[in-house]
């Protein structure tokens, strides 16, 4: 059996995390690093590595993430702007092999981004 990523361990609360939103399908919570003022992970709860492992039975669950997003912008009340990140795979940054969303927010941003 492969360990548990850090998000599972979230997801099933063996480590704490400061929790922002949570259902049934997904939790968001604090980066432990924030890159920006507002820096949240989203995750679904389905263990799903990255991008690259999504097949179209997971459209409804991603879609419910991504609309779960947005529910936390306005919660925020992030009416500057936001920006929504997922990196895949290593050359891109990813480093936890659970899919997940930065929410950023709280200053301006880049682009292209580095
Ligand atoms: P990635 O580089 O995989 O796209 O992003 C992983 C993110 O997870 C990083 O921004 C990193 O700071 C965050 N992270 C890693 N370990 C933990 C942890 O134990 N708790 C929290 N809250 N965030 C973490």
């Amino acid at each position: 059996m492969a360990e548990p990523t850090i998000f599972k361990r979230i997801i099933d609360r063996e480590i704490p995390a400061k929790i922002v939103y949570e259902d049934d399908l997904c939790l968001a919570f604090e980066d432990i690093h924030p890159a920006a003022p507002t820096h949240l992970i989203v995750i679904p709860k389905k263990e799903i590595a990255s991008l690259d492992d999504l097949t179209e039975a997971d459209e409804g669950g991603v879609g419910h993430v991504l609309v779960a997003i947005a529910k936390i912008a306005a919660a925020l009340q992030l009416d500057g702007g936001y920006r929504v990140v997922t990196n895949c795979g290593k050359a891109a940054g990813q480093e936890v092999m659970h899919l997940h969303f930065h929410l950023l927010a709280g200053r301006p941003f880049g682009w292209p981004p580095g």
